[in-house]
């Protein structure tokens, strides 16, 4: 199969050629970032389609412009596929990423100076969720729930403590960088204790939620967003699902609310995700995601590294680093330096700074896409673990351990560059 890109090699050669390196770097690494994923080729092809020419401000059949009616079509391809995936009553698949997503729900559903309570950003949480410098933690009075100090699990009693003594308009539940299954039903116990909104941010889990190999959060939350391009598999983008009764408010908040046009290209790509993740085969894809996440975590366990919380019931995992003598900062580097792709990550209760951290965050959402099963995984954890240890004497051999990995499961196998 031939990818194209004829017409920017000859105007652009120096897009040209960042976007074949990128595609390069893409396929002869190994993505371990948690948050990351490869489309299909149909989705790519989606994205990349002339309905990024189309202004429609709106929604289906209620257009601000003219010639609307081809892309009419394909939102509403999204929203019914989106619906039906999740069993939602109500589908916006308009917000252009997670964060315009979390930011339509806030100005749906919140004031200026409303108290909302999310997971502390430090313990796994999202910086949309209350952070400081964010919108979240500067418009409104943001508080953060923590994790167990031993377990690392969600301290559900700290929640509903704290629920009580703030009263929050809003709660949040999703994370960033949890690697254990989130209690929505316990979630909703204390929204309705409270009388808070009770908000779902399921942007990590939403590809195994959609397949129900993580527990729903439909039934419990009043409002959930998502981003499409993490589990979920689809283009880069978010969306959001309600009950029927907030559709109005969710639909104006998102537009014009806080947005202009829809990036009908990405609705398209959106579609097709969709349709690849109703296929039986999807279910299969996630079955792999979570057992390829169990392989990695028991051979690091195997091989000495520590896990936050012990190991993992997701797609992530977060290696606790402070008695090795690595930062977190170092291990990326290292890991970087023979082709394998990570970010550092604090880890709850880190006494090192975001800058250092002593965590590593990694999962198995992308490298499963391209075709690894359990014993690459451990093959991984490996060439994790000699990093960590003996970096500078496993330097040489652990760059061609990775090329071996990559040239057994090509990335986008056929396709070259015209
Ligand atoms: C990734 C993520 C987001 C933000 O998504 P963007 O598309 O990067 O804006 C929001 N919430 C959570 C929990 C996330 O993990």
């Amino acid at each position: 199969m031939i990818r194209h890109y004829g017409y920017v090699k000859q105007t652009d050669p120096e897009v040209f050629e960042a976007i074949v390196a990128e595609e390069n770097r893409q396929r002869d690494k190994i993505e371990l970032i948690a948050s990351e994923n490869f489309v299909s080729r149909a989705v790519a092809e989606a994205q990349g389609s002339l309905l990024t020419n189309k202004y429609a401000e709106g929604y289906p059949a209620r257009r601000y412009y003219g010639g609307c009616e081809h892309v009419d079509v394909v939102e509403s391809l999204a929203i019914e596929r989106v619906k039906k995936l999740f069993g939602a009553e109500h589908a916006n698949v308009q917000p252009h990423s997670g964060a315009s997503a979390n930011i339509a729900v806030f100005f749906a559903f919140l004031e200026p100076g409303d108290r909302i309570l999310g997971m502390n950003l430090s313990h796994g949480g999202h910086l949309t969720h209350g952070m400081a410098k964010n919108i979240s933690g500067q418009y409104f009075e943001a508080h953060g729930y923590d994790v167990g100090r031993e377990d690392g699990l969600i301290d559900y009693d700290d929640v509903a403590k704290k629920a009580r003594a703030l009263r929050p308009k809003m709660i949040i539940a999703g994370a960033s960088a949890y690697p254990r299954k989130i209690d929505f039903a316990r979630f909703r116990e204390i929204a309705d204790e409270v009388g808070a909104i009770l908000f779902v941010d399921m942007a990590h889990i939403a590809g195994m939620i959609a397949v129900g190999l993580h527990p729903d959060p439909v039934p419990y939350a009043d409002v959930i967003t998502s981003t499409t391009h993490k589990t979920l598999r689809g283009p880069r983008g978010g969306l959001i699902l309600s009950k029927k009764k907030h559709a109005k408010k969710i639909d104006s908040a998102v537009f014009p609310g806080t947005q202009g046009g829809p990036l009908m290209h990405v609705i398209a790509a959106k579609a097709v995700a969709f349709k690849e993740a109703l296929d039986p085969s999807f279910k299969v894809y996630q079955q792999q995601v979570m057992a390829n996440a169990q392989a990695l975590a028991s051979q690091l366990l195997a091989r000495g590294l520590r896990l936050v919380s012990g190991g993992t019931d997701n797609h992530l995992l977060l290696i606790d680093l402070t008695e090795t003598g690595v930062t977190g900062k170092d291990l990326q580097e290292h890991l970087d330096a023979v082709n394998i792709t990570t970010n550092k990550n604090g880890i709850p209760y880190d006494t090192r700074s975001p800058f250092v951290t002593s965590g590593l965050r990694i999962g198995s959402a992308a490298v499963t896409t391209r075709g690894f099963l359990e014993d690459d995984m451990r093959e991984v954890a490996d060439l994790i673990a000699d990093a960590t240890f003996d970096f500078d004497g496993n330097r040489g051999e652990l760059i061609a351990r990775v090329a071996a990995l990559c040239e057994r499961h090509p990335l986008y196998g056929d396709w070259v560059y015209a």
